[in-house]
């Protein structure tokens, strides 16, 4: 078989790189990767800021993809 399709997975860039005010502070550092990693780059559907986003809600500057705030 040479068949061969994408595997469906949520996995990807986040739609709101460019609108989200964490990111570029969270890839700018070697330290802050890990967030990058795991949800900008992976499962971004799972960032609390990425939810609020997607609903037109108001992201507070210091609200971590997890929902806890620093
Ligand atoms: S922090 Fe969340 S909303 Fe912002 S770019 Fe990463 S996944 Fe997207």
């Amino acid at each position: 078989m040479s068949q061969s399709s994408a595997s469906e997975t949520t996995a990807g860039p986040c739609p709101h790189m460019r609108s989200c005010r964490l990111f570029p502070i969270l890839s700018a550092s070697n330290a802050l990767d890990y967030w990058v990693g795991v949800y900008c780059k992976g499962e971004f559907t799972k960032c609390a800021r990425h939810d609020r986003l997607t609903r037109g809600l108001t992201v507070a500057p210091n609200l971590l993809p997890n929902g806890k705030k620093i």
